[in-house]
């Protein structure tokens, strides 16, 4: 079969790879915009059972992502002053950069070209051109708009504020951090992912964004103000931008995943609040889920009706989970009156996902002292 794979991010890439492994002769084309080395963002989050999920799809690329990854089992809460840890979570990160270049590696040991510096803009000739055409073109892909009246996008932009930076005071666990200022409060979402970096993601709801005046800031302005908000956490550290803007969350869905003999894929697809794991998951999970929907010798439309109806319900699982999550981030100030281990307890039980008996699983000495000043 001709693939031609429209974005070289994790989901394009990942595709191509188990595809070819499947079937060395698919001849697969990978256009991507950027060149190898350039990148946004810093660590990259996966939970256990994602592992899990990339082992058995590709043993090769799961044991060099494992072999640089940080793991770790706890989420700290640090709300006025004091740190809760909650154990028992297992979560791992990685350098976005690394993974791509993993992701890379084995696509050229494969025999898959990535055509780089190649940005796309006659979908329809593309599209002519082979037996599948996938989309994985990101947040604003381009296959999406080009097949709108098919796809039926549905994007809404959130009202807060977020803000993705490194810094190199590392967070031993995904460390949620609150500081409440005159302007209003700030959320930090951190993550150690290699020896000397963790991901630093600053949230906040529109209101303190314009008290605080980031509307008027540079770059430099923008981090020294975020820094002396999270003085006690950075332990002097500086935030370190890579091209970092401020942003509003966009939530995507599509009534439709496919439309002849187009599919979507990943961030192109769908989109689900930061809060609770990384798209970059999401994107290699719907790459294992369009690979397996292949596994049947059938053609290509029957291939992508399947992964449609196998995936769709699990993401719209994971979006309403991601939702309610969202959610409390934009309401962050109605749980500031709670004491720091009923604001834990909060939000490791906000998407509904995880109860009380999951959580007395995970961490009962945890629950004991949250029971016990109930
Ligand atoms: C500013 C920012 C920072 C982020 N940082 C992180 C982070 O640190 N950790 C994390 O887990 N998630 C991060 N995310 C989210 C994460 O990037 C996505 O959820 C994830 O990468 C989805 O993978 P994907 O392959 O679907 O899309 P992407 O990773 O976005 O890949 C899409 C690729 O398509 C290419 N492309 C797009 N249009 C064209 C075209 N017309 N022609 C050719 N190529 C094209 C793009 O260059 C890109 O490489 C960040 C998002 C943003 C906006």
């Amino acid at each position: 079969m001709i693939i031609n794979i429209i974005g070289g991010g994790p989901a394009g890439m990942y595709f191509a790879i188990l595809m070819k492994k499947a079937d060395a002769a698919h001849h697969i084309n990978i256009y991507e915009r950027n060149g190898p080395d350039d990148t946004f963002g810093w660590g990259v989050v996966f939970s256990g059972q994602t592992l899990s999920n990339l082992r058995a799809a590709d043993e090769e690329s799961h044991a060099d992502i494992t072999r640089d990854f940080e793991a770790w089992d706890n989420v700290d809460v640090v709300h006025r002053d004091r740190k809760i840890s909650i154990h028992g979570n297992s979560f791992s990160g990685i350098a976005r950069i690394r993974l791509l270049k993993i992701l890379q590696q084995r696509c050229e040991d494969l025999g898959i070209e990535i055509k780089f510096r190649n940005e796309v803009n006659d979908i329809e000739a593309l599209k002519d051109d082979c037996e599948l055409l996938v989309g994985a073109d990101g947040l604003n892909s381009v296959v999406r708009q080009t097949f709108r009246a098919d796809f039926q996008p549905n994007l809404s932009t959130r009202p807060n504020k977020y803000i993705w930076y490194g810094a190199r005071q590392l967070f031993h666990g995904l460390t949620l951090t609150f500081r409440e200022t005159a302007a209003g409060v700030f959320a930090a979402h951190s993550y150690r992912f290699d020896q000397t970096t963790s991901t630093f993601i600053v949230e906040c709801d529109p209101d303190t964004w314009a008290n605080a005046g980031f509307g008027n800031l540079t770059d430099e302005e923008t981090r020294a103000q975020l820094a002396e908000v999270f003085k006690p956490d950075l332990n002097g550290y500086p935030l370190l931008s890579n091209n970092s803007k401020w942003i509003n969350f966009v939530l995507v869905k599509n009534a439709r995943w496919y439309h002849e003999n187009v599919v979507l894929l990943g961030d192109a697809l769908h989109t689900a609040h930061f809060s609770i794991g990384s798209g970059t998951k999401l994107a290699m999970e719907d790459a294992i889920a369009l690979r397996q929907s292949f596994d049947q010798r059938s053609n290509v439309t029957e291939a992508l009706q399947r992964y449609e109806k196998a995936r769709k319900p699990v993401i719209e699982e994971y979006q309403a989970a991601a939702h309610e999550s969202m959610l409390w981030f934009e309401n962050a100030r109605d749980h500031m009156h709670l004491v720091p281990i009923e604001l834990a307890y909060s939000l490791m039980t906000r998407s509904g996902r995880v109860d009380d008996a999951e959580l007395r699983k995970r961490d009962p000495d945890f629950m004991s002292s949250y029971e016990s000043i109930k």
